[in-house]
Parts: C-alpha cells; structure tokens; sequence
C-alpha cells in the first residue's frame, strides 16, 4: 500500500493516505515539544525509536489479546496502521507519583501506589487538554458509557501487560499517556504511540530518567535515554 497525499502534521508525527480508506501510514518526527507546546526542540533519532517500540509493543499487547491499530512495520520511521478517528481522551495510567499528579496533590515524586490510578485529559489544543471525569465526557458525547467501560478495562490491561515487561528489562513503568480510536465497524482499538514521549520510565534499580522528563526538565542526555530504552527492548 504505496503512501499517497500528507493528511495531517501533529507536533510529533505525519499521517498519509494509502490506497486504502481503512489505512493510513503515520512517519515519526525528530521534533518534541512539552508544557502544551512552548517548549519546543529535536531529539535526534527519536523518531526511529519510538516508531519501533511503538510497533514492538503494540504487537505485544496484540498477542495479549488488546486490539490495535497497528498493522505493519514499513521502515526506520514509518508504520502502516487501521485507519481510526480518535476519541479525543487522553486516557492517562499511573503506578507511581510523578509529573502533574505529584504537583496537583502536593506529593513527592516516586510514591508506590497500591493500585493503579486511572485519569482523563479533554483533547482540545485550545482548552489546553483539562482534566475531565467520566460524566462531563458522556455530558460532552465523546464517548458512550460503554466506549468507557471498554476503554478503562483495556488501559489497565495494558498497564497489568506492560508493567510485568518493563520490569524484566529492569525498567519501573512509572505513568504513560494511552490514545484510543474507533474503527469504521465501531471498534474500540489502541490507537497512537506507546514510547519514552508517552511514558514515564525509571530504571528499576537508580530511578534513572530514561524518557522524556529528560528533554522537558533539562537533564541531559535526552538522546542517551532514547538509545538506552531502545538498547533494553531490542538488545542494541
Ligand atoms: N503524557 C503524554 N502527553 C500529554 C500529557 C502526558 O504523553 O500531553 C504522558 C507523560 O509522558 C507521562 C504521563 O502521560 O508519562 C502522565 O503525564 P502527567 O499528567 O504527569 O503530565 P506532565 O507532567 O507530563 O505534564
């Protein structure tokens, strides 16, 4: 399936028609933003990264039994997916305390829940992305009740899935973003990306960054964190 004409540019990836209306080709970029885009810059190789570990663990999580958008692996930077439109949740999981949940409850960094939390963003660029419950998302018609039922069930399936994977490569799966899209049938499908842009990842014995916070809060070594997590899923 050749790629046709760009159809969309988000801060992070491109999205192409095929000759298919039930596929699209999504190519990751270099360029990484934060705080609601006004940090603004490029992690080199990034792209490549999270194309293949998006890939890697949407396959994971496919033979796990989570339907997916994911499809094929076209190159470095570039993955054939289903074609989904997008409920505009961001559907957020966490394990340990960090980011904006740590300075929303005033708590530190690194507290252990002893159960996952569940969270939901209103994807609105021009609402900055508000926290919404349940209700105010069924007020607002962004999903149904059962889109809901379906899509908390598979976050904390991934979460249960993910968790256990990481933690044998000897990294703490601390908090990640999930995306979910409905397919032409209906179907409520894992949609997006699964990568160091979308997860916090601690390594399980120093608590060592290997993500994103790296770029956002100025640590250094953005691109070694990058090429280290990929390092810990492919071996290289
Ligand atoms: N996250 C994301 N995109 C967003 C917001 C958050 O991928 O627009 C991810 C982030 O990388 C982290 C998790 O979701 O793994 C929780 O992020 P948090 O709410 O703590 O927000 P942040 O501190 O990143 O602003």
């Amino acid at each position: 399936m050749g790629k046709r004409e760009q159809l969309y540019e988000g801060k992070a990836k491109k999205v192409f028609a095929t000759g298919s209306a039930d596929y699209v080709i999504v190519s990751y970029k270099d360029d990484a933003t934060a705080f609601d885009g006004t940090k603004k810059g490029r992690i080199s190789g990034k792209g490549v990264v999270n194309n293949r570990m998006s890939n890697f663990l949407m396959s994971l999580l496919e033979k796990a039994g989570i339907p997916t958008h994911f499809v094929e692996e076209l190159s470095e930077r570039e993955a054939l997916v289903r074609r989904v439109s997008i409920v505009p949740l961001e559907v957020i999981v966490r394990n340990i305390s960090a980011g904006s949940f740590a300075k929303r409850f005033g708590v530190e960094e690194g507290i252990v829940f002893d159960r996952p939390t569940i969270e939901f963003s209103y994807k609105n660029d021009e609402l900055h992305d508000p926290m919404i419950n349940e209700y105010h998302a069924l007020a607002l018609g962004l999903a149904t009740e059962d889109e809901i039922e379906t899509i908390k069930s598979m976050a904390f399936k991934i979460n249960d899935i993910l968790k256990e994977y990481f933690l044998g490569l000897g990294i703490k799966l601390v908090d990640f973003k999930l995306e979910f899209g409905r397919t032409s049938d209906g179907e409520i499908v894992l949609a997006d990306e699964i990568s160091p842009d979308t997860c916090r990842f601690w390594d399980a014995k120093t608590n060592e960054k290997l993500d994103k916070d790296r770029f956002r809060r100025d640590l250094g070594g953005v691109e070694e964190a990058y090429s280290e997590m990929m390092r810990r899923v492919f071996g290289k």
